[in-house]
């Protein structure tokens, strides 16, 4: 029997109960979802179905991640809600490609554990698997394990496996109402143009996964444990000095009250110095370097190949040596005399993390 998996919260479960009603049959897991937004998400989702079914002793292939055409089927759909037309053509894109999928491979059955997701239509889907059924005369296996206590069961196995539960369903168009409604940052699309992990993003969660899956290997103890934090993205920000544009570095928890100021050099001290509006501090590459002991040769270098976040903060620190300060801290190629004009672009927000202790 060929399993369409979505993710490992819904597949996890799914695949337990199908291994009990069917132990005789060889299960093939199909992580075939292109629909997943961004694709680091898509990875993480991936490497959490690949734990989960290699602890299940499922064999497991890899779909297509055919975003493109993916997009192209559902276009003109974007502002549909969750559950509408748009998800039908979702779910119709992936079991037709998991059905073909089960005719190359020789499966004489499928099904997939989009079933026990609460947010899908069982209806829909049992409708989709039917006509495929007497399209291609595989047999669509239709189970609601989310029936009588299912779904608590699946949330119980989640936190007993530290499987990922992720928050949204998968694509950009569910995301972004979804977010909006919360009244909250969509951080899992920030990708800085230089790869550098930022706290709660999606590349950190995969670090925290990939440690998880090493800590398992090696048979340690563990626990993911959830923090509470100020998070902060930079949408953007530049620096002018008497006019002309200069390469700047923002560093990390860089504010401003508004997203506009401009200023003077009023006082410098120890290579810091201090602007005389917006509590603005700017340094150049060098005393950075004296800072982080770092040897980089200008601003752009900085830009494309950054510290750490915990690094970065260590800098802010020797700087300002208050943990709670969210000044801008800038560092420009060289500080020279003239009128500063600065754009910064930036927001915190308090949110929840996960750890590994
Ligand atoms: S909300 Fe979910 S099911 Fe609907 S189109 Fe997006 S990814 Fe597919």
């Amino acid at each position: 029997m060929l399993v369409h998996i979505c993710c490992s919260v819904d597949s996890h479960y799914f695949l337990e109960r199908i291994q009990e009603e069917y132990p005789n049959e060889e299960l093939v897991g199909y992580f075939y979802d292109p629909n997943i937004h961004p694709y680091g998400e898509y990875r993480l989702r991936y490497l959490d179905v690949e734990y989960s079914c290699k602890k299940l002793g499922i064999k497991l292939i890899e779909g297509p991640y055919n975003l493109e055409t993916w997009l192209k089927k559902v276009k003109g759909m974007e502002h549909l809600p969750e559950k509408g037309d748009r998800c039908t053509v979702c779910y119709d894109d992936r079991l037709e490609t998991s059905v073909k999928k089960a005719i190359e491979l020789g499966h004489d059955k499928f099904t997939t554990t989009l079933l026990i997701s609460p947010k899908k239509s069982q209806e829909k889907l049992e409708k989709i698997g039917a006509k495929l059924q007497e399209e291609t005369g595989l047999e669509f296996i239709f189970r609601d394990y989310r029936a009588g206590n299912g779904t608590q069961i699946q949330g119980q196995i989640v936190k007993e496996h530290s499987l990922y539960r992720q928050n949204y369903c998968g694509c950009l168009f569910g995301l972004t109402p979804q977010r909006e409604a919360q009244k909250k940052v969509m951080d899992e699309m920030f990708n800085p143009i230089s790869n550098q992990v930022l706290p709660e993003s999606i590349e950190q969660r995969l670090e925290l996964y990939n440690k998880r899956n090493e800590l398992e290997e090696k048979g340690e103890k563990y626990k993911i444990i959830k923090q509470r934090f100020l998070n902060y993205r930079l949408f953007n920000g530049k620096v002018a000095i008497n006019k002309q544009l200069v390469p700047s570095y923002f560093l990390y928890y860089s504010t401003i009250n508004r997203t506009k100021t401009n200023g003077r050099v009023e006082y410098e001290k120890d290579g810091i110095c201090y602007l005389n509006r917006d509590e603005v501090k700017v340094l150049d590459i060098k005393t950075f370097n004296s800072l982080a002991k770092t040897s980089y040769n200008n601003t752009k270098e900085l830009i494309f190949n950054p510290l750490k976040i915990e690094d970065e903060l260590k800098i802010r620190d020797k700087i300002i040596n208050n943990p709670y300060d969210l000044s801008a801290v800038i560092i420009l190629d060289e500080v020279f005399e003239g009128k500063f004009d600065i754009e910064l672009n930036a927001i915190t927000y308090d949110d929840v993390k996960e750890e590994i202790i």
